[in-house]
């Protein structure tokens, strides 16, 4: 009997240190977490009905929020989701990626990462500064059982390329700000270091080449969406130059403007089906996993 419980604890003990979680929280956003630490990137937990667009859906009964309408989380939802955090990395300050961090950071006392932009918005609603950590990529901090390695990145090349928003906020707007109001403020990219796993984490549908040079990881949560298409051989380049890694995750690939109740397979069908295919052929020795909403994986270590 004692022999057996030893073993059941040595079992335990070793599962407990060789595993990360990673649950999907819609749009570009996560939470990841071992038995250490718990963080959560991009949290956009909201999902308004943003404008009238064709990517609304007449079946979503909620309000019509609009660009030009104060930003307002869902507390409820959100208090549903999240519990315990240590963390937020952001990547930029787009309200489908920064909108619902200042309820977050004020209720769980979380640690948030971002730019300056970031920062100041945060700054904006109240956030002390012992929570903040402004960065502009290039920074590798290492904290308490974790480390980030933060790299300069570029958005999306939205509007058809035809997108380049230079603004940044160097000093705390005034909260609440209006959708509209949360600005880029520049892009990163994350190189999150857990004990046993290394995730590089994207916002966007793009990379600086340059800056991801020599960066690997186990798992890479790759931007894939429509606006990838434009790129030159987008797949292939951030492939290669992550050094192909073992498990890609598909990110940002959802209509956000859709509450979680709602059916993504149309997206999955016309976005991640093919960025599949395309790895197969590229990259045979990586999985591509695709992850639904809320649910929750288990990456094992080898
Ligand atoms: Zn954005």
């Amino acid at each position: 009997m004692k022999k057996i419980i030893i073993l059941f604890l040595i079992t335990l003990s070793f599962n407990i240190h060789s595993q990360v979680e990673l649950k999907y929280l819609g749009t570009a956003g996560w939470q990841i977490s071992d038995d250490n630490t718990t963080i959560l990137i991009d949290p956009y937990i909201s999902r308004v009905k943003l404008g009238n667009g064709p990517s609304v859906n007449k079946l979503d009964k909620r309000k019509t929020v609009l660009r030009s309408d104060y930003f307002v989380s869902d507390s409820i939802l959100i208090d549903s989701l999240i519990d315990k955090v240590d963390f937020i990395l952001v990547h930029h300050s787009h309200f489908d990626h920064l909108s619902d961090v200042p309820y977050i950071a004020k209720k769980t006392g979380a640690k948030v990462i971002g730019t300056e932009t970031t920062i100041n918005i945060l700054r904006a609603y109240g956030i002390e500064n012992d929570q903040l950590y402004p960065v502009r990529g290039g920074e590798d901090y290492q904290f308490e059982n974790f480390s980030v390695r933060v790299i300069p990145s570029i958005h999306s090349a939205l509007n058809d390329k035809h997108y380049l928003d230079s603004r940044e906020y160097t000093k705390p707007p005034t909260a609440p700000l209006r959708v509209s109001e949360f600005i880029e403020g520049g892009s990163l990219i994350f190189l999150a270091r857990f004990k046993d796993k290394d995730i590089l984490t994207m916002g966007s549908m793009n990379f600086v080449e340059r800056e991801l040079e020599g960066i690997t990881s186990d798992i890479l949560l790759a931007g894939v969406n429509q606006s990838q298409l434009g790129l030159y051989n987008y797949n292939e380049r951030l492939l290669k130059v992550t050094g192909y890694p073992k498990t890609i995750i598909p990110t940002h690939w959802d209509n956000f403007r859709l509450p979680y109740s709602f059916s993504q397979e149309a997206s999955i069908e016309l976005k991640l089906i093919p960025f599949k295919r395309d790895v197969e052929k590229i990259s045979p020795e990586s999985d591509v996993i695709i992850v639904r909403h809320l649910e929750e994986i288990t990456i094992e270590s080898n």
